[in-house]
């Protein structure tokens, strides 16, 4: 997609710090960080949003949800834990329309969030 800041990075455009990239996910950490760690992992497809996931593309959610705790278990986050976050949609505070997966860890997590 020409226009996404995700697709973007994935295609050199714009520089990012890559924790990982093979050749369906690529990871790297988020430019305005709200955690000590805060890694965002999103399909190299552009999808928009988990709204787009449909019977055709659902392997999305084994790849980019197993990276992700595959990271967290590289970085050592599983001791003292660590949240993921997939914001969807206007409400769900999405902002980049690229479909990623915060992971996020290093301090204590409020919750209820926002
Ligand atoms: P969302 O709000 O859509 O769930 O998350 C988008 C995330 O992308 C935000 O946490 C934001 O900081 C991050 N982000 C936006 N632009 C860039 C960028 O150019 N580089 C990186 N590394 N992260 C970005
Ligand atoms: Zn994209």
């Amino acid at each position: 997609m020409d226009d996404c800041i995700f697709c973007k990075i994935l295609n050199g455009e714009i520089p990012a710090k890559f924790i990982h990239s093979d050749g369906d996910t690529a990871a790297f950490y988020d430019v305005n960080p709200q955690a000590p760690t805060h890694i965002l992992i999103i399909p190299k497809e552009h999808i928009a949003s988990s709204a787009e996931v449909d019977s055709q593309n659902s392997d999305v959610w084994n790849k980019i949800l197993g990276r992700a705790v595959q990271i967290a278990h590289e970085l050592n986050l599983d001791k003292d834990g660590y949240r993921m976050v997939i914001n969807t949609g206007e409400q769900g505070g999405q902002t980049v329309p690229h479909l990623h997966l915060h992971l996020l860890a290093g301090r204590n997590l409020g919750w209820p969030p926002g």
